[in-house]
């Protein structure tokens, strides 16, 4: 049994590092964006990599923000077996870290607190012109179409859109955790995405595994391959 052979892996590691894509979210109830899903092609002119992108944001913000709050703002969402293992794992001090594709704040929500997010997180958002904070509640229940701060400057979500760059004390923060680990989990991501594989050439640890419903360019790096879903593996273990 494979799991058999994670869970003799994560016993015998002293530091783990987490690295999650959309997949690890899937299983909370939130779609992954870039899947093939008709529903977009209905109700949107363009496709979403297209409206999550910085220049369609500056020159298209009603249509961003219809789009933002429909399909980006799932605060309904609860973590999942992935989240909570993960966050107990920390709590027994057997982390590094967790390094994250994804903007839902879900392993804070399960009581992780070393969590890189690469890409932001949708439960920060800022304005433009004074800084000041809102939370996403402002964002969703606001009656304009762009949401606006108190000073009339436009709020923009924390998360990092098409053409912007990553955040340098995230993406050193992450490194750092790969570093550090013995063992690395890969899960929920095809490893096509920028900077995903790059990142992975940091980890010098003894052991690689990789947790994803389809094959990546990873898999025969990997010491050990899952193909199922990331919250009924890691729900699975101790
Ligand atoms: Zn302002």
């Amino acid at each position: 049994m494979s799991y058999e052979a994670l869970q003799r892996l994560v016993d015998g590691a002293e530091q783990i590092v987490f690295f999650g894509g959309a997949g690890v979210s899937t299983e909370s109830g939130i779609p992954d964006f870039r899947s093939v899903d008709g529903l977009y092609n209905q109700k949107y002119d363009y496709p979403p990599e297209q409206m999550l992108s910085h220049t369609f944001f500056m020159r298209k913000p009603e249509e961003f923000f219809r789009f933002y709050r429909d399909k980006m703002l799932p605060l309904d969402a609860k973590p999942n077996r992935a989240h909570l293992k993960l966050a107990e794992w920390e709590k027994a001090g057997k982390m590094t870290g967790v390094v994250t594709q994804n903007i839902d704040g879900l392993h804070q929500a399960a009581g992780s607190k070393r969590v890189f997010e690469l890409h932001g997180s949708i439960h920060r958002n800022y304005c433009m012109s004074c800084g000041k904070f809102y939370p996403p509640e402002y964002i969703r229940d606001s009656k304009d179409p762009i949401p606006l701060c108190s000073c009339g400057g436009r709020i923009k979500p924390d998360v990092v859109l098409y053409e912007e760059g990553l955040d340098n004390d995230v993406v050193s923060g992450a490194v750092s955790a790969i570093r550090k680990a013995d063992l690395m989990i890969v899960a929920g991501t095809s490893l096509t995405v920028y900077p995903a594989a790059g990142l992975i050439r940091y980890f010098r640890g003894n052991h690689l595994v990789l947790i994803n419903r389809d094959a990546t360019p990873m898999d025969s790096e990997c010491d050990l391959v899952l193909r199922d879903k990331v919250g009924e593996v890691l729900g699975s273990l101790e």
